[in-house]
């Protein structure tokens, strides 16, 4: 097995004339939890997109997942190849149960059915999910529940990559305990784990390997578990002034009107 489940090399994307990732590096070996940690508008969440390979970018630089290029796949196909993305706001389909949504996407990514069945049981029973199997997906759970049904979902798809935007986002502290605890069941040796968080709240729970600190589409630094306490205490114009970058314009931050209107939705 090669040692990283992901290598990403001068990654930059763009939409339209805008860059927005401008040369990321990354390399999170199987059986690592590495965190993504910025503030809002650095590019977290494009940057898991351009990983998921999500259209819409221009894109340079190269992704490889378990020793293989993923840049020419589409997002189903980087499926296929293990990397996975669970989304900030997880949807929700009413009607759809969600052990036929799961036995759905295992079989299309070309797990055998009767393999598939097997994989739910086990996995929903690891993720104390078997009361859900037959409700809809997403739909009737609370915050904290979404969240774990994501993780659950990618756990029966068998991720080589998990790729977590801000899965903690706008939950209370019991719901944040509830998705740390889902995503340390996650920790294996067969596993990379990116999380992305904005605060380093989740991070008390799920203590990462490494810590990458992301600052206007660039890694800035990287460093131990320590580095999250850190931005804890000093937040982010702390790492921006010990390493002499000069804060954004308020104007970065102020939403412009074309943006509510933009045909491709994104948080701010
Ligand atoms: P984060 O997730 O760290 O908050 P994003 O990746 O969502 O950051 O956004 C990074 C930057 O790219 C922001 O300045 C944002 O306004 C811009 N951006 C993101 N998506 C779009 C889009 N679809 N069209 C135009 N600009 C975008
Ligand atoms: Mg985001």
């Amino acid at each position: 097995m090669p040692s990283s489940a992901l290598f990403v090399q001068g990654l930059h994307a763009s939409i339209g004339s805008v860059p927005i990732l401008k040369g990321v590096d990354l390399q999170v070996p199987f059986g690592e939890v590495h965190a993504i940690m910025g503030p809002n508008g650095s590019g977290k969440s494009t940057l898991c997109h351009v990983l998921a390979g999500k259209p819409g970018y221009e894109v340079t630089g190269s992704i490889e997942v378990a020793g293989s290029s993923v840049d020419s796949l589409d997002v189903h196909q980087r499926a296929q190849a293990g990397l996975f993305q669970a989304l900030q706001y997880p949807v929700e389909i009413p009607g759809l149960e969600l052990e036929v949504f799961l036995e759905e996407a295992a079989t299309a990514l070309g797990v055998d059915p009767r393999q598939a069945a097997e994989r739910i049981s086990a996995q929903a029973r690891r993720f104390d999910m078997e009361r859900f199997l037959g409700r809809s997906v997403n739909g009737d759970l609370s915050g904290g529940e979404k969240k774990r049904s994501e993780v659950f979902q990618l756990a029966v798809l068998e991720p080589k990559v998990m790729v977590l935007d801000e899965i903690d986002s706008g939950l209370d502290i019991d719901s944040v305990r509830e998705v740390a605890e889902a995503v340390n069941e996650m920790r294996t040796e067969d596993v990379a784990v990116l999380m992305i968080t904005h605060y380093s709240r989740i991070l008390n729970y799920v203590r990462p390997d490494r810590v990458h600190v992301l600052l206007n589409g660039v890694i800035v630094e990287s460093g131990g578990p320590e580095l999250a306490d850190e931005l804890e205490e000093g937040g982010y114009a702390a790492v921006r002034s010990r390493l002499g970058i000069a804060a954004p314009k308020t104007s970065d931050h102020t939403p412009k009107v074309s943006d509510l209107f933009t045909d491709t939705p994104f948080d701010l």
